[in-house]
């Protein structure tokens, strides 16, 4: 499949790329390429300009600051699984990179892009041909969502691997934008909307991730349920992470949004951890997400594999 035609700009400031963005309205950010590229092949992305972060310096790496851990929006999945120090505090976020996708998706796929990457369904993600079949899905322009066979609505799933892990270690995005720099949760960056599922302004770029010292002290787990070892996206993903008081419990592929079991954490909050407990609550997890059939395997799968992953990474850290 060969791309569409599209301009591409190469800045080599934060403040360049800003001002690319709001100079063509539509333009998208390109990053390691392995979501954004795809999707236009498929021509369910349909950019006419691309703005590349490759020449912008001081974007990849992680550092410790004043306590805490700032990655930079480049810095790889690769680069993640490699980094000692990650690997020590943040056990969840390195074996989240691991997870994803295959090994070229690793090294050229980044931690920006991986928060950052578009909503996934069964209807949209598919060819040209595929999609001409039918009437297209309200993702992709058209009026109805063929999941929910309802009108102006968009069900499509958010299936990044990374997120989850961010979310239970407490992580915090620095974005830059016209207006000037801000930092916001991580949770605040999705929309919760699967159309538009980034809660970003028009010209707004990730820059760096920020984690507290010590998150969760080391104790924190991703698990992933995937179809095969490698190349797919997770059918659910789970992030556990333990903290005095209680854990800290999300998901991902089971929402528009990547999302934290709420009513989970309260029921564990204060309590001795024990694996009767754990067991206990886990039935709680089913409901911590709006699922639906944006893949192949039916809901109530998925909502086993909540309570089942949930129960395992739990265990592990108690
Ligand atoms: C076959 C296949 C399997 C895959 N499997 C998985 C998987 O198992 N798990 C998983 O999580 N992902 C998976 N992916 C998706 C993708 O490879 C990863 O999510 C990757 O980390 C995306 O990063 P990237 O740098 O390549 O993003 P890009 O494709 O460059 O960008 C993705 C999106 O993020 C935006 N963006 C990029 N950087 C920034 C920034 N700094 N600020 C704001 N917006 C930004 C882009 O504009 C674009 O909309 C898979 C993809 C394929 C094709």
């Amino acid at each position: 499949m060969r791309l569409p035609k599209f301009d591409y700009h190469q800045p080599t400031t934060i403040e360049e790329a800003v001002a690319a963005l709001a100079g063509s309205p539509g333009a998208r950010l390109l990053a390691g390429g392995t979501d954004l590229l795809v999707n236009m092949k498929l021509r369910v992305d349909l950019p006419q300009t691309l703005v590349g972060l490759d020449r912008i310096p001081g974007l990849r790496g992680s550092t410790q600051a004043d306590g805490r851990t700032v990655m930079g929006a480049k810095t790889t999945l690769k680069d993640i699984q490699n980094d000692p120090v990650l690997l020590e505090r943040y056990p969840a976020l390195v074996q989240a990179a691991r997870a994803v996708g295959s090994y070229r998706h690793q090294t050229m796929g980044t931690l920006g892009g991986n928060l950052c990457q578009n909503t996934r369904c069964r209807f949209f993600n598919q060819s040209q041909e595929w999609r001409s079949v039918r009437s297209l899905c309200y993702k992709a322009g058209g009026e109805d969502c063929h999941v929910m066979n309802k009108k102006g609505v968009c069900y499509s799933t958010y299936s990044g691997d990374v997120a989850p892990a961010l979310l239970v270690l407490d992580a915090r995005v620095r974005l830059q934008g016209p207006d000037g720099g801000r930092e916001i949760p991580l949770a605040e960056i999705y929309s919760g909307e699967g159309k538009s599922p980034l809660a970003l302004g028009p010209s707004e770029v990730v820059t760096a991730v920020v984690l507290p010292e010590n998150s969760a002290n080391g104790r924190s787990c991703y698990l992933k349920q995937g179809l095969r070892g490698s190349i797919d996206f997770p059918i659910v993903g789970a992030a556990v992470a333990r903290f005095d008081g209680g854990l800290r419990v999300a998901y991902t592929a089971v929402d528009r949004s990547p999302v934290r079991a709420a009513e989970v954490e309260a029921e564990l909050e204060g309590r001795e951890l024990t694996g009767e407990l754990i067991d206990k609550v886990a039935p709680l997890c089913r409901k911590a997400a709006t699922v639906t059939r944006t893949t192949t395997q039916p809901v109530p799968y998925k909502r086993e594999l909540m309570a089942a992953l949930f129960r395992k990474a739990a265990r592990t850290l108690v």
